[in-house]
């Protein structure tokens, strides 16, 4: 279904002009309006899912192979040295528009700046037992 006061679900729909790399019944992929690398893509489904928590897993399928084909497009037309995929879910995850989309970011060697980055810590064995026993039993 799509959400008439949705920005990706207009775009996706073309009633909102972007500049599309790619569309077929399913997604739209997009340049990002204010990309963090050269080539920074969104693939937008244009069935409205505000977030991973909603997606389909038939969608989810689709997705993935979409952005393996924009991965290897990117990698040859931009001569990417690699991609980020990057997916934001809700605000403490630095989502912004709450409809379903995957960043495709292009990165190349001589780029001054990390964005996709985290500090790594070490890790207490007893807390990631722990951890993996809530996450496993949630699962059922
Ligand atoms: P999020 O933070 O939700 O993961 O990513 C949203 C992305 O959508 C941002 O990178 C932002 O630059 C991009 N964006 C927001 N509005 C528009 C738009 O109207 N057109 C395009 N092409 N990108 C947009
Ligand atoms: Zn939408």
């Amino acid at each position: 279904m799509k959400k008439d006061d949705c920005i990706f679900c207009r775009i996706a729909a073309g009633e909102i002009s972007s500049d599309t790399v790619y569309e077929d019944d399913d997604f739209r992929v997009i340049l990002d309006l204010n990309p963090g690398s050269r080539g920074h893509m969104l693939i937008i489904p244009k069935e409205h899912y505000q977030d991973i928590y909603e997606l389909s897993d038939e969608c989810g399928m689709k997705l993935m192979a979409v952005a393996k084909k924009m991965a290897v497009a990117a990698k040859k037309a931009l001569k990417a040295d690699g991609i980020n995929l990057v997916q934001n879910n809700e605000e403490a995850a630095g989502q912004s528009v709450p409809h379903f989309h995957m960043h495709v970011i292009p990165r190349y060697k001589d780029e001054a700046e990390r964005i996709v980055c985290w500090n790594p810590k070490s890790s207490d064995p007893d807390e990631q037992a722990a951890i993996a026993e809530a996450i496993r039993s949630e699962l059922g």
